[in-house]
């Protein structure tokens, strides 16, 4: 595997690689790799040449900067990963001047009001600094395919709403989302739980697949109260958000309209960490 750690080696290497006609599979991460990563590469590696990774921990899509500073980071380890997966062919490690050339900020973006659903609410600015490390990454890189998980699934919706409006000539595929034994949803967050904890975390899996069998035959308030319900009755644990989305526009709905797909969304904190997942309701 190759590692570059510059835009420009990896530049004079993407060129060469296109030029002898390559069909390149790219999923960028933030490291502290994990098997839901390796699905990603897993998934790039069955319908292209060659797979990219990047790992770079984006400051500008933290709107906390005590979530940011305690990011797991472990370069070392991720590269150990990436090696024995087999999966992965060249790995970018950039330094921040190389995607921010001018300076660490956030453009602006307008995708269609979905960056002001969910994550959007209690995450101000998330999305634009996400944006704009895609966009550039994206650039930089030029896949014909890019993969994205559907562990964040508003971000997966989003990314293929900047490559609809950009034009950016590739294509974007969501990957299912890679659960520990469990069923909790694999995190590099998940490192930050104690193991009481991150065994209690199934909870939150478990309510998903509840909201799951009521889907259609109890009301979307009623599913509401019972998820909120469960979660008053756990120690350690808070509901930040709840709600079953539009699969499309990812608007809350209070109604299952007919022809609709809809899927649950949950945010919950365990003690200082914030725990995300959904599922697709059928
Ligand atoms: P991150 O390093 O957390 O920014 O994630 C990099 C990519 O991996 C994103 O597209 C995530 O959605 C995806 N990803 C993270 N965890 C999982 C998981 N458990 N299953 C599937 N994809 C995931």
């Amino acid at each position: 595997m190759k590692i570059f750690k510059s835009k420009k080696t990896f530049h004079d290497y993407i060129e060469r690689q296109r030029e002898m006609g390559k069909k390149i599979g790219f999923a960028p991460t933030m490291g502290a790799l994990h098997q839901g990563h390796i699905s990603l590469y897993e998934a790039a590696s069955k319908e292209n040449d060659l797979v990219f990774s990047s790992i770079f921990v984006n400051p500008t899509q933290f709107n906390n900067a005590a979530d940011l500073e305690k990011y797991p980071r472990n370069i070392e380890n991720d590269l150990k990963i990436l090696e024995n997966s087999d999966y992965v062919d060249a790995v970018y490690i950039p330094e921040v001047s190389d995607l921010y050339p001018d300076g660490l900020k956030s453009k602006s973006y307008d995708f269609d009001g979905l960056e002001n659903e969910m994550e959007g609410k209690f995450r101000p600015g998330h999305f634009d600094g996400v944006g704009t490390v895609v966009e550039e990454l994206l650039l930089q890189v030029q896949p014909d395919n890019a993969y994205f998980g559907e562990k964040d699934f508003q971000q997966l919706v989003i990314i293929e709403k900047l490559v609809e409006k950009l034009k950016l000539p590739v294509k974007i595929h969501g990957v299912a989302i890679y659960r520990e034994k469990n069923g909790l949803a694999m995190s590099s967050r998940n490192e930050r739980l104690s193991a009481e904890q991150r065994e209690a975390s199934k909870i939150i899996y478990e309510t998903l697949l509840k909201v799951n069998d009521w889907f259609r035959i109890i009301t979307v308030p009623e599913i509401n109260q019972r998820v909120k319900d469960i979660f008053e009755d756990q120690r350690g644990m808070v509901l930040e958000y709840f709600e079953i989305s539009d699969e499309q526009t990812l608007k809350e709905t209070d109604f299952f309209y007919k022809g609709h797909n809809y899927r649950a969304f949950i945010v919950v904190f365990v003690n200082e960490v914030r725990l995300i997942d959904n599922m697709h309701l059928e």
